[in-house]
């Protein structure tokens, strides 16, 4: 074992759970046996939840600008340990070391986004009339949880903690089980910078940790990242016990291409979108959809494809699973008529036999009823749909029931316009592979991309992790002037 066991992060200190069953965790680079991970049960985030709760009552009380000060210091950690981290993620996930940098460098966006956080929530005072004043101030919640996914083991933690920590919560976080390492060093980070013990801990485990985290009545809100599926069970859970909760899920992201794309830029583009960490994003492009004739473009998309080489500039899928659920995908499209363009599947990387990689693969001629059409893949493909007219291709991108992100390619000002306005998702592309919103903007989908109100980083955030407090107040205009006399 590479590394040593995983344990869960309690009152600033690593901890064995309260349960001896653990899971093995295996690098999806080359099969490495890097570490085990507990299967937490609900005693052991009750502990946490004690922690955060003790922790509140004084972090929740610090002036912000004290608040943002570890803030800065683990920005500056996280440069510091950038190399070594961005190593962790590309060992425990299989993205690329490139990638695994990227990741840290946009946890380090994140985090100085949170830095700003004084400069966002001045509250607002007005005299209401003559002695009156109304006040408003945003105030934390208390003990918060957010629930993160595998796909990226330190930019969706730095999603929530930043901002949720230095609007004055305490928070438990439950990490990805296929991915439980890089935490580990965010949380002793943080405390090197200063974050007092109690103020972040660390639950690992699986669904009986979110179920535990859903049904506790001292948590107060729950964010969550991942799947559809269980971001419908999450959001179901902790509504109905009350709890604020906002839970981003899956994505089918479509690309709209027009015949006057720069054929260059709008292949490398969509390569770079559908191959990017091994197609295990929420961003990832899924499916393009050809308006026209633009096939010039397709031929340098299968050229730009056929450039990224498994184990040096694309990185492995999770696991074993993941790959024969994708290439099944892939099989079932080719058996309904569809034409396999460039073909990633039975890739195997020489040296790391073991390692569990897929190749870039481009599907033409899919139909709307087809899986690959349908779902979210979460792999290093993309499905090509074609169409006569841009409404027909909008017409597409808006029957799919998810609504992350849509992009369309072309030079042309007016159906960039249209597509803004008719694509049912909460981030658009204009020309723009993967079109995440940098800070301070914030980042969210629609439809089933996103289960409650608001964003979940940059500005929007400040409605999420925080509550307002109104306050009215009237004094006798004249009793200055008593005392004065
Ligand atoms: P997942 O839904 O399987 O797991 C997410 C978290 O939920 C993990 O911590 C996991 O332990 C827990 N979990 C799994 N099954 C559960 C259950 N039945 N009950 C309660 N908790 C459960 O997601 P994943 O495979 O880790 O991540 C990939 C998915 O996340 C993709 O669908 C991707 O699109 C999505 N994602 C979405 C966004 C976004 O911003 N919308 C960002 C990143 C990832």
């Amino acid at each position: 074992m590479k590394y040593p066991a995983v344990k869960n992060f309690i009152q600033g200190q690593f901890v064995d759970a309260e349960n001896s069953d653990i899971l093995n965790v295996i690098s999806p680079v080359d099969g490495t046996h890097l570490s085990t991970v507990p299967m937490s049960t609900a005693a052991s985030l009750d502990n946490a939840v004690s922690s955060a709760k003790a922790a509140f009552k004084f972090w929740g009380k610090t002036p912000i600008k004290e608040r943002v000060q570890v803030f800065f210091k683990f920005k500056a950690l996280l440069e510091k340990n950038k190399l070594e981290l961005a190593k962790l993620v590309s060992e425990e996930n299989g993205k690329t070391p490139d990638e695994g940098l990227a990741e840290i460098e946009k946890s380090i966006e994140l985090t100085e986004f949170a830095c700003s956080l004084p400069q966002l929530i001045t509250g607002e005072l007005l005299e209401v009339s003559k002695g009156i004043e109304c006040r408003t101030e945003h105030v934390p919640l208390g003990v918060v949880a957010s629930i993160v996914p595998f796909n990226f083991p330190s930019m969706v933690p730095c999603w929530t903690i930043p901002n949720a920590i230095a609007l004055g919560n305490c928070m438990i976080i439950k990490p990805s089980e296929k991915v439980p390492l890089s935490i580990g060093r965010i949380a002793e980070l943080l405390k090197e910078a200063g974050l007092p013990d109690g103020v972040l801990n660390v639950v690992h485990g699986n669904s009986a940790v979110v179920d535990a985290i859903c049904d506790h009545p001292d948590i107060e809100a729950v964010s969550f990242v991942g799947s559809t599926k269980v971001a419908k069970i999450v959001y179901r859970r902790a509504t109905q016990n009350y709890k604020r909760c906002l839970a981003l899920g899956g994505a089918k992201n479509h690309l709209l291409v027009l015949p006057d794309a720069i054929p260059d830029m709008t292949a490398q583009n969509i390569t770079a979108s559908m191959s990017g960490c091994a197609g295990q994003r929420c961003m990832a492009a899924s499916a393009m959809v050809a308006v026209g004739e633009v096939d010039h473009i397709i031929d340098k998309l299968c050229a730009e494809a056929k450039k990224m080489v498994a184990g040096q500039n694309l990185g492995a899928v999770i696991n074993s699973e993941s790959r024969e659920r994708i290439e099944n995908y892939i099989d079932e499209a080719e058996k309904m008529g569809a034409k396999i363009l460039v073909d990633g599947r039975n890739t195997i990387v020489s040296g790391k036999e073991k390692g569990t990689y897929i190749g870039a693969t481009i599907i033409d001629y899919v139909t709307p009823d087809m899986s690959v059409a349908k779902e979210e893949i979460f792999g290093p493909v993309i499905s090509i749909m074609r169409t006569k007219t841009l409404d027909e291709a909008i017409a597409i991108e808006n029957n799919n029931p998810y609504g992350n992100a849509a992009s369309v390619f072309t030079q042309n000002g007016a159906a960039a316009r249209y597509v803004i306005e008719h694509a049912s998702a909460g981030m658009v592309g204009i020309n723009v592979g993967v079109p995440v919103p940098r800070e301070p903007f914030s980042f969210g989908g629609w439809n089933e991309s996103r289960f409650g109100v608001g964003d979940i980083t940059g500005k929007s955030s400040i409605e999420f992790w925080t509550k307002l407090k109104k306050s009215t107040t009237k004094w006798n205009p004249q009793a200055g002037v008593n005392w004065m006399s």
